[in-house]
């Protein structure tokens, strides 16, 4: 028995689709803004963040989602809590036909809600503009599942699980494992420690396509110890010659880095003391709430100074709620730290406006900042600004810049794809420029190796295309690996396919390993039979049988028939396979052919009678067991012609005045004629060939040669072989 059937299709080495994994920025790329990473492998569909545009507003911020149809998203993963990974992210879940399941770290969503929350608040843009409402933001909070690091899940046959990826508090490096084939996206991720976060881990299982920011390009950060101290000694320059210091920064994340730098700055400082620090951010307790929470998600300075004091307890360092509490105009010299961080609108763009004509003023713009926002702006140190009435504005303020932001540089990045040797590298989140920069010397790092990793940069919406064949292995499990495997051993069980993984297992095993349990079908057919017991046994005759009573008797081992000689019929019973089922037919032709009456035969019968005797062959997927019951082959003849007439009557419609059926005696042919108005068949000849006909058929061979008509031929061919063997003679 094979239980495997093997569709002829499937084999072959044609290249086909499934093979192929697609990447495509929807966001991110050759840009920074609105990252979107659109993947799909074996039918399954992923989106690698969903954030919006910092330098756009509405509509215009989103991903290029409108190329995807969002229902057939299976999985949408969150690398972490910046705008440009997360900011479309209510929008999707909320406005769009996304069913697929949402997964972010723990610390990430917890600051994700706040963060969004205060967006709404602060945001300019009008309400058609608004892409979500607060309450579709906390709407979409049921809608977000939450993965601890290196926790393993597996949703739809996709596994995955997630990295420390430093940058900020909660972000994630998403592996996936689709078919076998790994792919790492690094989000934003900085290798560097700095005062509360773990610098980004390198994961020790390789993946095959790395999909890795490229923010900064081939620069090289500052040390971090000359970072700070420029920091701190612009800060100092500017409050001690009487003026104000601005500093613009997101609400959460590297702000918190800031705030632990100046206010141990303060603490060593005590002539600072009369300077106040300003966290102006509405969202300064909440935020703070959750650092606390997190602490065990950074690194082991803060897990240790923790333990002593907590240091987000600042001293030197009072939150405003709003401006209102800043007067703007009476305010002497001090520190302001202010959102949004790249002065878009909010009270840092309100802040630089009213202090950027005094020359005594400083903004220090400490992260990377998006193209078409002030603060990218102001980096060039233009003679005025517009400002958000749309007045010009003298800029005579000091502009410096001194990155914080936990990006990876050129050095870091080199190193990561080092360490992890990806055949396929896929840059995203970074200006056009710096990408083909960063591209070109990964490039030369590789160039005199014989297999180069391959870098790929594609614009958005540009898909790139990578071929994975996936090695198809079944495992053997249960009964059929009890025994140790030898050298041409064939085995046969059921093939079961779950996700991407074919397991080979006996047909008893299935409840064990697999929720599919084996079910047998008993049938059960009647079939009109008018002699007795004996004659049922004769029509049997030559085959296996095992009398089971006076009126039961076992055929093939199989097949249970049983007599009724009162009610008329035999009831066959069996348990269906597809050999039994074969077997029940064959029971069923002997049956009926046992049935004709003798009469019948009689008034047909010449002398001459001859045996059903067909060759048995075991190669043959119908296997024939002989028959020596003796049957006439004119009764042949008409079991043939009427059952041949019957399917004709189907398959045209005939009535009965259709057609006449006539045996030509003097070369005992029989034909069929059709009349006139069944059209196009006209004459069809059983048997053999008349001159004059469309059709040729040839029953020896059981196929029709010839016929004008293909449908016709192929409907006859099909009934032929369908056919109870009757009538085969030459
Ligand atoms: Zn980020
Ligand atoms: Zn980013």
């Amino acid at each position: 028995m094979e239980p495997i059937i093997v569709d002829s299709r499937e084999e072959g080495t044609v290249e086909i689709d499934s093979d192929i994994l697609r990447l495509r920025p929807l966001g991110a790329g050759q840009e920074v803004g609105r990252s979107c990473i659109y993947m799909e492998f074996k039918g399954k569909k992923i989106l690698l963040d969903c954030g919006i545009h910092p330098g756009l507003n509405g509509m215009d911020a989103l991903p290029f989602v409108d190329l995807i149809d969002p229902e057939e998203i299976d999985l949408l993963l969150i690398s972490h809590f910046h705008l440009d990974h997360c900011g479309a992210l209510p929008w999707f879940l909320q406005k769009t036909t996304f069913k697929g399941r949402c997964f972010m770290t723990h610390a990430t969503k917890a600051i994700y809600r706040w963060l969004l929350a205060d967006c709404i608040k602060v945001s300019n843009i009008s309400a058609e503009q608004m892409l979500y409402t607060e309450q579709d933001l906390e709407q979409s909070m049921d809608k977000i599942e939450t993965i601890n690091f290196h926790e393993e899940k597996e949703i739809a046959g996709v596994r995955f699980w997630c990295y420390n990826a430093g940058h900020v508090l909660g972000a994630a490096m998403f592996m996936i494992e689709i078919a076998g084939v790994k792919i790492l996206y690094t989000g934003d991720f900085s290798r560097q420690e700095d005062r509360h976060l773990m610098s980004a881990e390198i994961p020790a299982i390789k993946p095959d396509i790395l999909i890795i920011e490229s923010t900064y390009g081939t620069h090289i950060h500052e040390k971090r110890e000359e970072r700070e101290a420029r920091f701190t000694g612009i800060v100092y320059d500017t409050v001690t010659r009487g003026g104000k210091c601005l500093i613009p920064v997101f609400a959460l994340g590297r702000a918190q880095e800031l705030l632990l730098i100046l206010d141990e700055y303060w603490a060593q400082h005590p002539e600072l003391h009369e300077y106040p620090i300003y966290y102006a951010s509405s969202l300064a307790k909440k935020c703070m709430s959750v650092y606390q929470t997190y602490i065990n998600a950074m690194n082991n300075r803060i897990k240790r100074q923790i333990a002593i004091n907590n240091p987000f307890v600042f001293k030197h360092i009072s939150n405003l709620k709003s401006k209102a509490h800043l007067d703007m105009d009476e305010i002497g010299p001090c520190v302001v730290m202010a959102t949004p961080g790249m002065m878009q609108s909010g009270l840092s763009r309100e802040l630089f406006e009213s202090w950027c004509s005094d020359r005594k003023n400083c903004c220090i713009i400490a992260g990377y900042c998006v193209e078409g926002t002030l603060a990218k702006q102001i980096l060039s140190e233009p003679e005025e600004i517009v400002a958000m009435s749309g007045q010009k504005l003298a800029r005579k303020c000091q502009i410096e810049y001194i990155s914080f932001s936990a990006h990876t540089d050129y050095k870091q990045t080199s190193e990561f794809i080092r360490a992890l040797r990806p055949p396929h590298i896929m840059l995203v989140h970074g200006e056009a420029n710096e990408m083909n920069r960063l591209k070109l010397a990964l490039i030369r790092e590789y160039e005199d190796q014989e297999k180069p990793p391959e870098f790929h940069n594609p614009q958005n919406t540009v898909t790139l295309e990578l071929h994975f064949r996936g090695e198809k292995i079944a495992k053997v499990m249960g009964n059929l690996a009890v025994t140790k495997p030898t050298a041409g051993l064939r085995l046969s069980g059921i093939l079961v396919k779950r996700n991407f993984s074919y397991h080979l297992l006996a047909p008893s095993d299935l409840n064990k390993y697999t929720d599919m349990v084996m079910s047998t079908i008993s049938q059960r057919l009647t079939v009109p039979f008018e002699d007795d017991f004996d004659h049922m046994l004769t029509a049997f005759q030559g085959y296996h049988l095992e009398q089971i009573s006076d009126c039961s008797v076992k055929v093939f081992d199989q097949i249970q028939a049983t007599i009724d000689v009162q009610k008329k019929f035999v009831i066959l019973d069996w348990i269906s396979s597809p050999e039994s089922d074969m077997y029940a037919d064959t029971l069923i032709a002997s049956l009926l052919k046992s049935s004709i009456k003798n009469e019948e035969i009689a008034s047909l019968s010449s002398n001459k009678t001859m045996d059903v005797d067909m060759v048995s062959d075991d190669n043959d997927v119908k296997k024939f067991y002989p028959s020596t019951k003796t049957i006439s082959s004119q009764a042949k003849e008409l079991l043939f012609t009427n059952l041949l007439i019957d399917s004709l009557r189907e398959m045209f419609s005939l009535q009965e005045k259709d057609f006449v059926v006539r045996t030509v005696k003097h070369d005992s042919k029989t034909t069929m004629m059709m009349t006139d108005n069944v059209p196009k068949v006209e004459k069809l000849l059983a048997f053999k060939i008349d001159n004059e006909a469309d059709v040729e058929i040839n029953i020896t061979s059981r196929q029709i040669v010839r016929c004008d008509l293909d449908h016709v031929r192929n409907m006859l061919n099909r009934f032929l072989s369908n056919s109870v063997e009757i009538g085969a003679n030459s």
